[in-house]
């Protein structure tokens, strides 16, 4: 088992001592040190591939599912019956939009602890309407639902397409399919300063009239098609008819079928502009989706990571990552973490014919990180941060504390994560809202709640959370992944230690 993160590749911050205690900033032994600059970008690069392709939810999973397939993890299905093995990887998604993945320690047997992180695949967007058709004042547009709680108004001006899932009718059959289209096709232009000379006071677009975005003008698709658009989908029978023509034409053309084989979909508003490095020393990552691919994406590679070495062998837990859909919106679905889905592969993973306690016992035993972004401080609004709970770029990640259980931190799980970071070296922030401001939640206290398993909340450190253009630091993916990994990798050991039974 390594303990150690070797030295050239930890964006560590141990001394630091910030200007604002009066100290000198001792830089050398900071942060970003030269040696490491290029694992940093790396690390940073590669998150922009998977954040890139991660458009929706049921994207996110199957850039997982192959990144899995790649690592050497066996696919299941929930259906099936599974003849699990030690030292084996395996993965089981659900919905196509949640997705667990596990190593079997090389002595695990049932009763042991799961060593766990969670993280969820939805971001706040715009998804297409089941009847989007709509025609005003000679423009066709395509009406979009509000997905989750949105900073809406970074949604205007954007160069925006869809992504999402498609129920194709073949042959007899139902098939499942994704589609991705890269060229903008979509628009929700602002209205002009003249004509709301207020705006730079308060802009709060109305959430039905305001975000309509525009697909084509009506003269012009008279031009291209022969025949005058008509004008809502009130009366439509058919998925065809529900949406205009040049819509459905494209997704058709994007799937290689006929309209009448699209039954049903779900679609989501993306922006085309990619995430990019960025800031003069490309230390910024300037990116949609940040909250939470990036801490799905650190989870992974932090698994993936664990199992190269020859710590699993020993390893008596099973260690897992856990991506969930619909955080944005409460959780509570078929594939959210308020579902049955981890009780139910936990359980089965832990059953013994001749054990029947094995789950039960295995419960306190296990522990699982609630990754999920953090609120960076803002340079321009300082004070809406409490005064010693200011999380910053390039300081590590952060645990959040908020003791009317907002998040699911408590002392001993605080306590268990510090022990693993020190030894990897990975240095970690604190975060607590204002007595006068609202608190975020996550999946933290719903799993801590279903499961009964002791449960940390962290997150890395960002700005802009919910826009539609999210910004963090470069060595943010590094140091969560350095973290993730060498808490799998020291979970047993540092459980062991721990006098709390
Ligand atoms: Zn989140």
């Amino acid at each position: 088992m390594s303990q150690r993160a070797p030295a050239s590749c930890v964006a560590a911050c141990h001394s630091l001592t910030g200007s604002h205690t009066g100290l000198k900033v001792q830089l050398s032994q900071c942060v970003i040190m030269r040696s490491s600059k290029e694992a940093v970008q790396s690390a940073a690069k590669e998150f922009l591939q998977f954040v890139n392709k991660g458009v929706s939810p049921y994207h996110v999973v199957e850039e997982c599912r192959k990144r899995l397939l790649e690592a050497g993890f066996v696919e299941l299905k929930e259906k099936d019956k599974w003849d699990i093995q030690p030292s084996n990887k395996y993965f089981v998604t659900r919905n196509f939009s949640s997705v667990i993945a596990f190593a079997v320690g090389g002595c695990y047997s049932p009763g042991n602890g799961f060593s766990m992180i969670g993280a969820h695949t939805d971001s706040p967007c715009l998804r297409v309407k089941p009847r989007s058709k709509r025609t005003k004042q000679g423009c066709l547009q395509v009406g979009v639902e509000c997905y989750g709680g949105g900073i809406w108004n970074t949604w205007f001006d954007r160069d925006l397409t869809i992504a999402g899932r498609v129920i194709v009718k073949g042959d007899g059959r139902l098939l499942h399919r994704l589609v991705h289209v890269s060229r903008p096709l979509l628009r929700i232009p602002h209205l002009a300063i003249h004509l709301q000379r207020d705006i730079n006071d308060s802009f709060g677009p109305n959430k039905e009239n305001h975000l309509v975005p525009i697909l084509a003008t009506a003269v012009q698709e008279e031009l291209e098609t022969g025949s005058a658009p008509s004008g809502d989908a009130v009366g439509a029978a058919s998925t065809a008819e529900k949406h205009h023509p040049a819509l459905v034409k494209v997704l058709c053309s994007e799937l290689e079928i006929e309209p009448e084989a699209l039954l049903d979909f779900e679609l989501c508003l993306a922006d085309t502009q990619l995430g990019a490095l960025g800031g003069v020393y490309e230390e910024f990552i300037y990116s949609p989706r940040l909250d939470n691919l990036h801490s799905c994406y650190c989870a992974l590679q932090g698994l993936i990571e664990s199992c190269l070495g020859d710590s699993l062998s020993q390893d008596p837990n099973i260690r897992m990552v856990t991506l969930f859909d619909n955080e944005e919106v409460g959780s509570r679905s078929t594939q959210g973490a308020e579902s049955n889905l981890t009780e139910l592969i936990l359980s089965r993973l832990a059953y013994s014919s001749s054990n029947p306690t094995a789950f039960q016992q295995a419960v306190p035993l296990s522990f699982m990180i609630s990754a999920d972004m953090a609120h960076a401080v803002h340079p321009n609004y300082q004070e809406k941060h409490e005064e010693n709970h200011r999380p910053a770029f390039h300081k590590g990640p952060v645990i959040k504390f908020n003791s009317n259980q907002r998040y699911a931190t408590t002392a001993v799980t605080a306590a268990i994560i510090r022990e693993v970071a020190s030894k990897a070296g990975v240095s970690l922030q604190d975060v607590m809202v204002r007595n006068d401001s609202a608190c975020g939640s996550t999946i933290g206290p719903i799993l801590a709640a279903g499961l009964g398993v002791p449960v940390v909340d962290i997150g890395a450190p960002q700005l802009a959370m919910h826009s539609i253009r999210e910004m963090c630091c470069t060595s943010s993916i590094l140091q969560s992944t350095i973290l993730f990994k060498a808490f799998f990798e020291l979970f047993p050991h540092v459980r062991s230690v721990l006098v709390v039974d």
